[in-house]
């Protein structure tokens, strides 16, 4: 048994959590995390809401509310997403609670001591008008990489980090009043003395990593760290330990600063595991016998596979580091970006409750955003569950229950194209599974959907009912292929591997090494009813031609 750390990147608690976001990272986390506790590993799954972002107070001042109201309003309904969607954390909490803001104190005090944090005065964006410096994140301008309007900070268009400096035509985005640049002091990340230390990381750990993950952290450590700043001017976010700070590293205007977000939200993965595990936290960060998984979208690679685990290591040399980081791309909607203000986004509640839990997951994870962005389309969606999960899927379900409804399962072997068929459709899925590619795990067993259908009409049981050998040979193999699917499918399709096993009174809840012997266990328990029901239904035009209205 490995322990295994299924980390999932914390959104925003600002009530923008749709279906680009579940598919995009927290529905691969899951569908990693019940992979790994099928096989019997034990898994702590760990997220929660970053609620000190901008993105939260931004929210905040838009509905003349505080920062805290915000996180009191959207919190509820993340965890209402997740229970909807069958997302499943060990724990999802927050970043305002004070075992997070104790650890993110910790680290901060530990890398301030060991040499990698110091003290220095830069420039940052005031308003005179509001006489108030202003997080990069309430300042927009043009970005001097691709020359379109972004925040400051990071290119929401080329996703290039700006110095404050390079960013033209600076203004507050709340007033649009211009800005101006003015002195501060603030505590910043040696990130000189990590580099020798994130060579070698990068090179014991990149073949975990796709190709392009790859490279872009390549290009990043290629290109020499620069110092960042750790803190800012803000009152909303983790305080620095002043008292715990030695005289001559104090800065200026302490009181008045706050940590920054993307410094301390990461934090979140080791203070949300000691919270809900307390001292066993351990076998976690500090076992070897432990493996860490993180997912996320692409904008947050460079805060994962250089800036974290340089943090880990600068605050304790003994500390576990991320081995896989699952990153994907993002997902498009009808060919437009996700957008909360233009309309141009679909609830995951909306769509569970429309559509149905599987349907929702299964469309979301054959999707997947591995490689490049994908686009999510109503009508590809409407295809996908009709074809695949109710034409291909659900009619074979059908089928084998109805057709073999009259006879009794016989008590003998399957025949070997079936068990090396099975064999090798879970050795598949398994890789699939250990390398994080969900659309590789999904293509796996829908093959051996696709296989099953088409060994149940070559073999036609029902024009040879005469001959009752073989018609019990190809009924022992269908209810083999039948069980092999519901067990493959249980990552996934929650709903429909129930409503499998509930129709043969059976109940399986792990996965053995050996699906064969685990397979005909469950056929000799297997008791039928005689209610069977389809586990889909279609999904018609009119349905889709209304959802696709409702974007424009
Ligand atoms: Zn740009």
């Amino acid at each position: 048994m490995k322990n295994i750390l299924i980390a999932a990147a914390w959104p925003y608690v600002n009530g923008d959590l749709h279906v680009g976001h579940t598919g995009g990272y927290l529905l691969p986390a899951d569908i990693i995390a019940k992979y790994h506790r099928l096989i019997g590993n034990n898994v702590c799954m760990v997220s929660g809401a970053d609620c000190h972002g901008t993105p939260v107070t931004v929210e905040a001042e838009k509905n003349n509310i505080s920062p805290q109201e915000v996180v009191d309003k959207y919190y509820p309904t993340h965890l209402e997403i997740f229970k909807k969607l069958n997302i499943s954390f060990d724990i999802y909490t927050k970043t305002t609670t004070q075992n997070h803001i104790n650890t993110v104190q910790e680290v901060f005090l530990a890398l301030l001591n060991n040499g990698f944090i110091f003290k220095r005065s830069s420039f940052q964006f005031f308003s005179e008008k509001e006489n108030k410096f202003l997080p990069d994140r309430y300042v927009q301008g043009i970005c001097p990489f691709c020359n379109k309007l972004t925040s400051a900070d990071q290119c929401e268009n080329c996703n290039k980090i700006i110095e404050a400096s390079d960013l033209k035509e600076p203004v507050s985005k709340l007033t649009k009043n211009p800005v101006i640049l003015k002195d501060t002091e603030h505590y910043y990340m040696d990130w000189k003395k990590t580099e020798g230390f994130l060579k070698t990381y990068f090179d014991t750990h990149k073949d975990n990593w796709k190709d392009w993950v790859q490279s872009e952290t390549k290009a990043w450590l290629d290109q020499g760290l620069l110092p960042r700043p750790i803190t800012r001017d803000m009152d909303w976010g983790i305080e620095i330990p002043k008292n715990k700070i030695p005289e001559n590293l104090l800065i200026e205007n302490i009181e008045n600063k706050r940590i920054y977000v993307w410094f301390e939200a990461v934090i979140g993965y080791l203070s949300a595991t000691k919270e809900l595990l307390k001292n066993k936290y351990v076998d976690f960060w500090f076992n070897e016998n432990c493996k860490q998984y993180y997912f996320m979208g692409k904008d947050n690679l460079v805060f994962h596979t250089v800036f974290w685990p340089a943090q880990l290591h600068s605050f304790n040399t003994d500390i576990n580091l991320p081995d896989v980081l699952s990153i994907n791309n993002f997902f498009n909607l009808e060919g437009k970006k996700f957008s909360k203000s233009k309309g141009v986004t679909i609830s995951n509640i909306y769509m569970v409750d429309t559509y149905g839990l599987d349907q929702t997951r299964f469309y979301l994870a054959s999707i997947s955003p591995e490689n490049n962005d994908s686009n999510f389309t109503w009508k590809d969606f409407q295809q996908k569950t009709n074809d695949v999960l109710n034409s291909n899927f659900g009619n074979l379900v059908n089928r084998i229950l109805k057709l073999f409804k009259d006879y009794d399962i016989p008590n003998m072997e399957p025949s070997n194209e079936i068990i090396e068929k099975i064999k090798e459709t879970k050795e598949k899925v398994c890789l699939s599974l250990e390398k994080v590619e969900i659309k590789n795990y999904v293509n796996g067993f829908c093959s051996l959907i696709d296989f099953s259908n088409k060994y149940l009409s070559i073999k036609a049981p029902w024009k040879n009912k005469e001959n009752i050998d073989e018609f019990n040979q190809t009924m022992i193999d269908c209810f083999y292929l039948l069980i092999a699917i519901d067990i493959l499918i249980k990552p996934l399709l929650i709903e429909s591997s129930k409503k499998i096993e509930d129709m043969l009174n059976i109940n399986i809840s792990n996965w053995e090494d050996d699906i064969i012997s685990q397979i005909k266990e469950n056929i000799l328990k297997i008791k039928r009813k005689d209610d069977i029901r389809p586990i889909f239904s279609r999904i018609e035009d009119d349905q889709i031609n209304i959802e696709i209205e409702k974007l424009n």
